[in-house]
């Protein structure tokens, strides 16, 4: 250190210069304002960024600034730099990938998380963090009817995870230490088996938690899992000496939210002492309708569940609700006690410690905001979205289906619609021509700016999802899309 400096000294003895309490009020009033102009004038932008690799960090000074900025500079700069380069997933013409709902509750109780800056470890370190969560996701289990014993206030329990793919990861987690703990075999003899249709997040999360073998199950012709192909597959491995772990079924496939048959799944996990998981990431939120309720049949027998909030439910990311059927099971996997975190409370077992839910020690308050939302729309709310996205999902379909140039290529249950251009024959090369004006739809509706769709493959076939699921979306945006659709066919 430079003792010559003059500044040195009092740089080291006082806090840095914040922001006046004032000058936060002014600034924070900017930001707001900013957000809402944005919402406002969202439909006017193009979905999509057309920014090349590089362009947005090209508007970047090189250094870091050694002298504070004022404010009004790093708004500015949210305009300059950053909006080019923005994928606009809350526009009302957002049928891409699923939707990541965003809502103003939600965002507004993200800024109170950041100003109260709590890490909830443990009870003890914010007791108010855990028990609104504890709290709120025992009300999921009864807005959604998910088995009773999945509540905090039973053996079971939910917990915030960051991501599906966390909680995916946790659960194989729970599942090597319970099936290591009954057969004494090292997770290298393990097998997981989930679908040739769930997601990547099953087989990474696979091999994170260090299983030797990850089975890829076949599936039907709607592309759900076929319970027989699983029987088959356990069998062989066992024969060959493995030792079956895990099952990670699915509800609402992120292809074409195909529905695995829970129940039979289940009973074969049962009968062979696999531990169950189901990923619902995207279709949870719709058990919040009754109607829906039949695909999660069998969800009681299940070890694990997880869905996302983050996706459906109007609460922005990250917030994915993950439940447990034995809290335990969780617990003994990822509980490890250093004495700096013993604590009476913790240590008499009268309260729960989130950090042996998850893998993190530090978690911040996701609760907030999944309360905030659910009582600022009211389960009455959020079933209007739901349905009405449906509807708009269905009655895209009818048109999908009035139509000879295209044909639906999945069943179609909650609000996604996947579908290609029919081929003119049966031939290959009818096949490829089809494969090419598909590839081609995509391109020109996402050129339009209008809306933003995913091009994909099924069965090696090109296919294009429209998942319709912005809490903004209407029929307005649905005509808009139907029309960029039919012009751009062929
Ligand atoms: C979106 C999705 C995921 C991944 O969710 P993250 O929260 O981004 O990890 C996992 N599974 C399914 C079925 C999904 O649709």
């Amino acid at each position: 250190m430079d003792q010559t400096d003059p500044d040195v000294p009092a740089a080291m003895t006082s806090p840095p210069p914040h922001m006046t309490p004032d000058e936060f009020r002014e600034h924070g009033r900017a930001v707001i304002d900013w957000i809402a102009d944005y919402w406002e004038r969202i439909e006017s932008l193009p979905v999509a960024s057309t920014v090349q690799p590089g362009d947005i960090r090209a508007l970047l000074p090189d250094a870091a600034p050694e002298q504070p900025e004022p404010f009004e500079n790093l708004l500015a700069d949210l305009d300059r730099v950053v909006m080019p380069g923005v994928t606009h997933w809350q526009h009302p013409g957002w049928f891409a990938y699923f939707p990541a709902n965003s809502s103003p509750p939600s965002v507004l109780a993200d800024a109170v998380s950041a100003g109260l800056g709590l890490i909830g470890l443990l009870w003890s370190a914010s007791p108010a963090v855990t028990e609104v969560e504890s709290h709120v996701l025992d009300w999921l289990v009864d807005l959604c009817a998910l088995p009773e014993h999945w509540k905090t206030t039973s053996v079971g329990g939910g917990v915030l995870q960051g991501s599906a793919s966390d909680a995916t990861h946790v659960a194989l987690v729970a599942a090597r230490h319970r099936v290591s703990a009954r057969s004494g075999q090292p997770a290298e003899q393990m097998v997981a088996y989930t679908s040739a249709q769930a997601h990547s997040s099953v087989e990474k999360g696979a091999n994170i938690a260090g299983f030797g073998h990850v089975r890829l199950i076949e599936v039907d012709e709607h592309q759900a899992m076929r319970p027989d192909a699983l029987a088959a597959a356990i069998e062989t491995d066992a024969a060959a000496g493995l030792v079956q772990a895990f099952v990670g079924s699915t509800v609402g496939t992120t292809g074409t939210t195909a529905v695995d048959p829970v129940r039979a799944i289940s009973e074969i996990a049962i009968e062979h002492n696999l531990w169950h998981h189901v990923d619902a990431a995207y279709a949870g939120t719709a058990m919040i309708c009754p109607e829906f309720r039949h695909h999660n049949d069998g969800a009681e027998l299940v070890d694990s569940y997880v869905f996302n909030p983050h996706k459906w439910m109007m609460v922005n990311f990250d917030c994915s609700a993950f439940y447990v059927a034995e809290r335990e099971a969780l617990t003994e996997a990822l509980s490890i006690d250093p004495p700096y975190l013993r604590n009476a409370q913790s240590d008499a077992g009268s309260v729960i410690d989130y950090r042996n839910w998850q893998v993190p020690l530090g978690r911040r308050f996701r609760a907030l905001k999944l309360w905030w939302v659910l009582r600022s729309y009211g389960a009455t709310g959020i079933r209007q979205m739901v349905r009405h996205h449906v509807a708009m999902a269905q009655e895209l379909a009818r048109q999908l289906n009035d139509d000879d140039r295209f044909e639906i290529v999945a069943p179609h249950p909650f609000s996604l619609v996947c579908f290609r251009c029919r081929a003119a024959d049966e031939t290959d090369a009818g096949a490829q021509a089809a494969d090419r004006a598909t590839d081609a739809i995509a391109a020109a509706v996402n050129d339009s700016g209008v809306a933003y769709l995913t091009p994909s493959k099924l069965d090696g076939r090109s296919i294009i999802r429209v998942a319709v699921g912005q809490s903004r979306t209407d029929r307005v945006q649905l005509d808009l899309l139907w029309k960029a659709i039919s012009e751009a066919a062929v």
